[in-house]
């Protein structure tokens, strides 16, 4: 999608034109509820998990947009609520959305080769707070908390944070005997350990999706139903083998720092031998560093940007340059040890050497399977 900074467009909405994007002219057509997800990461996330909480609660869902179905088509089958996950590409050209529920999950560098400044990037997304409804707040993303206390007065402000929730506006954990409980203000909900989607970043997700569920009224058996069942999406942190006390991951579409910082993070093994590389987007690497250096037993890079990810991690772990998913298969076989897990989680745009990050993930899938057999 073009940039609305790009001098065509400037010239004409100089000469009075009217710039509408797709989820424009979606707002200005539908009557039933929207429950609208931003962020850097875990919006395909929420969304699929919003709309089983939908789905659970016995209404039909109409949910797309930035994932899978066009927002405008999903219109025709007029589902009772629509749950979409907007980009900031998207949210540039959206002036009337009021949706009921909305949410900026966090903010990271990503598309910096499109904005002039992350706070440039993060204005884009704040967009999805216009209008009255309730709104979703990450209390622990300090970007997203600048954007709440611009907030009127009047409207009503659901967080979500991986402490404990101070009040019932507050979704949270709480520590009870030593277990670990998703919560609302002193309600325990639903044991961590439960939940099918792994990782500090998947807790979050799953409070953020229970506020917005609680936003639109969605019983809370219904939303826990959810959580109990979902399974997470293919190529977000999924496990694919164990082979002799190795475990393989695919987190292709960690496309950006923030989402293999997540990734790294979120894998349960004792070293992870991690493979990055791509398009890096006018990215800083350099936030890979530490985390690497501790939880890397050895990095691989391929694609356009793999010297500049070598520039942040030179002297904090070993790496490998390879030329293809095949041969950081082979490597990463040959140095894991029991234990340990190799995640592709490549912090980078695939379009240098693949289709998309779909078809990275497929072709990493098989060349874990043929070396795995
Ligand atoms: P998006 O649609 O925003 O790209 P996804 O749900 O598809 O988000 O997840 C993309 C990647 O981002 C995942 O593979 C994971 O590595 C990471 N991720 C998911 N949720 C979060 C989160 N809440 N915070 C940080 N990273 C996350």
């Amino acid at each position: 999608m073009r940039s609305i900074q790009t001098p065509v467009i400037i010239a004409s909405v100089q000469r009075g034109a009217e710039v509408l994007g797709d989820i424009e002219i979606f707002a200005r057509c539908v009557d039933k509820p929207v429950i609208a997800i931003t962020g850097s990461n875990g919006k395909s996330t929420v969304t699929s998990l919003v709309g089983e909480m939908v789905r659970q609660a016995n209404y039909s869902a109409g949910v797309g947009a930035n994932l899978g179905i066009p927002a405008l088509d999903l219109i025709e089958s007029s589902p009772d609520v629509y749950v979409l996950e907007l980009s900031s590409f998207q949210l540039e050209t959206t002036y009337s959305l009021n949706a009921q529920a909305s949410t900026i999950l966090n903010i990271s560098e990503d598309h910096m080769d499109r904005y002039s400044s992350l706070k440039e990037y993060a204005q884009a997304k704040a967009i999805i707070f216009n209008g009255n409804g309730v709104v979703v707040i990450n209390a622990e993303d300090p970007i997203v908390n600048a954007f709440a206390k611009e907030l009127t007065d009047d409207r009503t402000v659901y967080r979500f944070k991986l402490s404990e929730p101070e009040n019932d506006h507050e979704f949270g954990v709480l520590n009870v005997a030593g277990l670990n409980w998703l919560a609302r203000g002193d309600d325990k909900l639903f044991p961590v350990t439960d939940l099918k989607i792994k990782g500090q970043h998947n807790v979050a997700n799953a409070l953020a999706a229970l506020a917005l569920g609680t936003a639109v009224n969605l019983p809370i058996s219904a939303m826990l139903n959810a959580l109990r069942i979902f399974p997470g999406l293919p190529h977000r942190s999924q496990w694919l083998t164990e082979k002799d006390g190795v475990t393989w991951y695919n987190d292709s579409k960690g496309t950006n720092v923030g989402a293999s910082l997540a990734a790294i993070a979120g894998i349960p093994a004792n070293k992870l031998l991690v493979i990055l590389g791509g398009l890096g987007k006018g990215q800083d690497f350099s936030p890979l560093r530490e985390p690497l250096a501790v939880r890397a037993r050895h990095v691989f890079l391929l694609g356009e940007d793999a010297k500049k990810i070598a520039a942040a991690i030179d002297g904090a772990v070993p790496f490998t340059y390879v030329k293809d998913l095949d041969e950081a298969v082979v490597q990463a076989k040959l140095l894991a040890q029991a234990g340990d897990a190799v995640l592709l989680s490549p912090a980078c745009a695939s379009f240098d050497m693949f289709t998309g990050y779909e078809h990275r993930g497929e072709v990493f899938m098989q060349r874990v399977k043929a070396h795995n057999p």
